[in-house]
């Protein structure tokens, strides 16, 4: 079979400006998705999702629904050996989105008895982080 594979220089170095961090510096050594209490809820857990950003795999991150599952908890970034910000990677991966104006919340679409009842604070994190 003949696959062919586009990877995309221009959006590693997009991933590299926004988080501060040289993904290059990752080894791949699984402890940030090992630690991550909310990989087991990730279609692609956090080393992946650096994988995909090391090898340009634009469309791969974009569809990966991992990054917005992080809740910047920092367990994977005390765990990494090689001093990797992975949430500030995971941000970047959000921000790209969200400039490019794909939010993920909609607030049409949220049942009132909801809005109604979860807290001010919950509903403000959510916005801020799902909706450009
Ligand atoms: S812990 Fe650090 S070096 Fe290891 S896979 Fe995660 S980001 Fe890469
Ligand atoms: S910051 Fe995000 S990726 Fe890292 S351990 Fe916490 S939830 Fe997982």
């Amino acid at each position: 079979m003949n696959t062919k594979v586009l990877t995309n220089p221009r959006f590693i170095k997009k991933i590299e400006e926004i988080s501060e961090q040289k993904i290059s510096d990752c080894y791949q050594c699984g402890r940030c998705t090992a630690g991550c209490p909310f990989a087991r809820y990730m279609d692609v857990p956090p080393s992946q999702v650096i994988r995909f950003i090391q090898l340009g795999l634009k469309d791969e991150v974009e569809k990966a629904q991992g990054p917005w599952f992080c809740a910047a908890c920092l367990v994977c970034q005390t765990r990494c050996p090689r001093g990797v910000d992975i949430p500030r990677l995971m941000e970047a991966v959000r921000v790209l989105h969200l400039r490019a104006k794909e939010g993920l919340l909609d607030v049409e679409t949220i049942n009132k008895d909801l809005l109604m009842d979860a807290p001010p604070l919950a509903i403000m994190s959510a916005f801020s982080k799902f909706t450009y």
